[in-house]
Order: C-alpha cells, then structure tokens, then sequence
C-alpha cells in the first residue's frame, strides 16, 4: 500500500503515526472504519521511537521515556495495551532533584515519605500532593479532557494555575522549592507565567499516585502494541511515506493529521480558510531541546549517593535557578545553566543495557532553534553533581534542535510540545473552539499535541479527534 494507491476503499487516513496518529486510527478502526496510517519516518511512533544505533546493546528513547500521562491518561488505560504485551518499569524514587553536589531533593512514590524530607513544608507537601495524589485517574480524566471540566480539574486549576512563584511563597525548604519548580519546568513555559504551576502539581501527584515508569524494551513498545492492536482492528501502518498534499492521498471520508500546524498548512492548508489559516500560522512554538545520550561503562557516579536509585533526575539546581534559565530561555538566550532532565532509564529497565552497563540520556531546554554545539557544558555540569562520570563514558551523540526537527518534522524548532504550552494556547490550542480538533473542511481533522490537550504521551488529542470524527461523519 502507498500513498499513491488512490482507490483502497478506506474510511480514514492518519498522516502521521506518533501516539496520537496511533491512538485515533484505533479508535476509528475499534468502531468498524477501514483506517491506514501513512508514516514519513522509516519507522513508527513519532517521539515514541527508540533506537540501539549507539553501541549494540544500549537502547535509548529518541523522544519521550517518562510515562506517567500514559498510565494516567484514559485513553490508554482503556486500550488496555498491556494485552499487547506492553510492560513498565520503575523504581520506588521517581525523581530526585541535585540541588549542589552532594545535596538532593528525593521524590518517593510514598508521599508521607516524601513530605518527611521537607521539614517545614512537609504538610502542605502531604496536604495537596496527597490530595491529587489519591485521585490520580479523575486528575488523568480531567486534565485529558479539559472542555468537561469536573471538580478534580476545578480543584487542581485553583490551587495551581498560578505562576510557579506565587505558589514557592508558600514553600519555606529548600528542596520541597527545588522540586516543584523542576516540576512545573515540564511545561517549557516561563515559570513566571500562569498555570506553569498547574504541570508541577500535577506531574507531581503523578509521581506519587501511578510512578514515572519508563516502558520495557524502550517507549517503541508503546508504538508497537498500538499497532499491533490497529492491524489486529484490520488496519495498516505504511512507514516511508512523507504526506505532502492532501489531494494526493486515497480517497476516504476523513484525513487526521498528526501533524505539526506548519505541516497541516503544508497538506491542506488549501483548503482552509484564510481566517483557519492564520490561527495555525500564528500558533507559537516553545523552546528548543538539545538531547544527548550516553552507553556508560558503568552508573553515573553521583556525588550524592541517593541519586542512584532515581528514575529521573532535574539537574537544576535551587528553585531560583531553574526560574531564572527557563526565563532565560524564553526570552532566546542560552542560559548560563540550562536545566537538564535526565533519565536513568536502564536503572528501571535492565534490558535496556549489557549487563553492568548503563543507558543514560537527558536533554536541556534551550531556544527555539537554537544551534549551538552544547555538548561539552551539559557534560560539564553533570561531571560536577558526579565527579568521574566522564571516565565512563564509552560513546556519546548529540541531538541539536535541527537534528530533532530532521528526525521528526513535528519538532518545529526542537520543541517538543506541538506549540507553546502558555495559558491563552492551551486553552485555544490551535484556536478557540468547543471541537479544536475539526477544521473548517468537513473532511479534515487535526489530532496531534498541537490540539486539545496539549503534549505528551497520553494519547487524548487522537481519542478526541477521532470522537469528533465519529461524530461528525460516523
Ligand atoms: C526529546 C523528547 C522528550 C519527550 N519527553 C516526554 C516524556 O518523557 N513524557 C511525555 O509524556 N512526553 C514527552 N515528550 C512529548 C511527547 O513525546 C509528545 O507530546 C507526543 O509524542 C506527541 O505525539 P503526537 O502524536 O502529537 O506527535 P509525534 O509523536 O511527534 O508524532 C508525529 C508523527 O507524524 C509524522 N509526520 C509528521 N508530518 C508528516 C507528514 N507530512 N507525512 C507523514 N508523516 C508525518 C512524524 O514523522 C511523526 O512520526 C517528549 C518529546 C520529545 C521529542
């Protein structure tokens, strides 16, 4: 099957096969529609893909690694992909927090635990961490559909949509500030900026309520079980075939673009409306990432032990800190520290790595498009929290924001969030609308991070898009 077989008879087609792409041809293939997905990439999965190009052994996630939005997402828990075989792993410390060399904040999945280490702060910690925490799915279920707001999204909105300073004011130790901060920085939106706080709180009752676990065998997996699930649905996933005109495609009744608005522009942006046109020609993009990966002979030597056990680490250092190179960032300037966030993915998922050996990645946050070489200061700043760590380092690659880009058209820039996270673009996400995910062609749908809502691995724009799909033409 191709892009140029025009009479294949099919009732969807799905440019683009990353989580969301997946996810809304399942959904459309579980209701009886004939659906293929036509993928660019040699392989499926968009930011979920994983690959053992490094050094044989050593398989590292070339996009996303930490799931806690797929196991608290309703999209995937409905799925049920674990009868697909998909597994996760993790430890019992999601997250720890390098605050200097030597001085960390740990969060455990135990939330008491946890707040124990916080002195002061530790029960307002216990308070509203426990709180979302103990409601992990009706947070998931809010947060993955905003436009039916339910009390949880209420709740968690008023207590967190404020920028991420508002809320430290009300956190007197250290590494409880350190941690929340690093937290909210997931949003890769100045954390001066309304409902940054909102990710940290939530990312954090994620930690505690479902863990951050990384998928066994690399986040492929989660592509491979949502394509075995659609072929076993009677549909198809056809790799190496770049969209680049939605005329040229089979006839069927719905297109989906998991695309990125500039990609959307590109296929069918004839077809839109200048009005349509120009909102998702203004969409903002966010900051850049610069990814590095590294086979290690051996753990990362951190000067604080009980980093070791971490899944994830935020090498940011003082919840100042991380306010201040996030700001640095979206103003266009590489900060002096980036903030890095690492994953020591084959401490949860030894089949990651040989034996003894370690699978260590992370990225920075740096400018939209930036395109420097910031290898040598990531390197330096981690060899600084673990002394040693670059002895043992047995091969590296570097990813910059063009890199990203050229991997996966939907990284504009090297952002990986489909389009800035701020307020005003989450809630119009790409315009203001009770159906974001339909376009002004009755025939055209768009289903990336770029809708509704929002980025990461938790699948909700496809499941919504392909509802309005269903709705709309079923
Ligand atoms: C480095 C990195 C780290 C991340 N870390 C995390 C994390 O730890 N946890 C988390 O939850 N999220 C994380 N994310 C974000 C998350 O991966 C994305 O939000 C999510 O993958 C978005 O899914 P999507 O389906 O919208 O798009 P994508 O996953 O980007 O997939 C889009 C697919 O469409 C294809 N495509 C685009 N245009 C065309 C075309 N014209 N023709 C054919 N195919 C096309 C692309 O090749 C790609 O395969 C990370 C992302 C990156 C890049």
């Amino acid at each position: 099957m191709t892009t140029s077989d025009r009479d294949l008879d099919l009732d969807a087609v799905v440019v683009g096969s990353g989580p969301n792409g997946l996810v809304a041809a399942v959904t459309l293939a579980e209701a009886g529609w004939k659906v293929a997905v036509f993928e660019g990439q040699q392989t499926p999965g968009g930011a979920l893909r994983s690959h053992e190009s490094l050094l044989p052994g050593f398989v590292f996630d070339s996009g996303a690694s930490n799931h806690p939005m797929a196991m608290a997402s309703p999209a995937f828990r409905e799925l049920g992909l674990e009868r697909e075989g998909l597994r996760f792993a993790q430890t019992d410390v999601p997250l720890g927090h390098p605050i200097a060399p030597g001085r960390s904040a740990l969060l455990r999945r135990d939330v008491a635990e946890t707040a124990a280490g916080f002195g002061r702060d530790a029960a307002l910690w216990r308070g509203v961490m426990g709180r979302f925490a103990g409601r992990w799915r009706q947070v998931g279920r809010a947060i993955g559909d905003p436009l039916h707001p339910t009390p949880d999204l209420i709740a968690l909105g008023a207590t967190s949509v404020w920028p991420t300073p508002w809320i430290l004011r009300a956190l007197r130790d250290e590494r409880s500030r350190a941690l929340l901060s690093g937290l909210a920085a997931h949003s890769i939106v100045d954390l001066r900026q309304p409902a940054t706080a909102l990710v940290g709180v939530a990312l954090g009752a994620f930690a505690h309520g479902v863990g951050w676990p990384v998928a066994v065998g690399g986040s492929q997996s989660i592509a491979d079980a949502l394509v075995a699930r659609l072929e076993s649905l009677g549909g198809a996933v056809v790799t190496g075939e770049r969209v680049t005109d939605v005329e040229a495609l089979p006839h069927a009744r719905a297109v989906i673009l998991d695309t990125s608005p500039r990609e959307a522009l590109r296929i069918a942006g004839h077809r839109f409306p200048a009005r349509y046109a120009n909102a998702l020609h203004r969409m903002r993009y966010g900051a850049g990432v610069y990814k590095m990966e590294w086979a290690l002979d051996a753990p990362v030597p951190w000067a604080d032990e009980g980093l070791a056990d971490a899944g994830f680490i935020h090498l940011g250092g003082t919840a100042e800190q991380v306010i201040a190179a996030e700001r640095d960032v979206a103003r266009g300037r590489l900060p002096d520290e980036p903030f890095l966030l690492l994953s020591q993915a084959s401490r949860m998922d030894p089949s990651r790595a040989p034996e003894g050996k370690v699978a260590f990645s992370g990225y920075a946050h740096v400018p939209f498009g930036y395109d420097g070489d910031i290898s040598e200061s990531i390197e330096a700043r981690i060899e600084a929290f673990a002394p040693g760590f670059r002895e043992r380092v047995l091969a590296r690659r570097s990813w910059d924001p063009a890199a990203l880009e050229a991997y996966n058209p939907n990284l504009v820039g090297g952002a990986i969030d489909g389009g800035l996270s701020s307020l005003p673009q989450l809630l119009a996400r790409p315009r203001l609308s009770l159906t974001p995910w339909a376009t002004p062609d009755p025939q055209v749908f768009l289903a990336s991070a770029s809708t509704l809502p929002g980025p990461g691995v938790h699948g909700m724009p496809g499941r919504l898009a392909a509802r309005t799909v269903l709705a709309r033409l079923g």
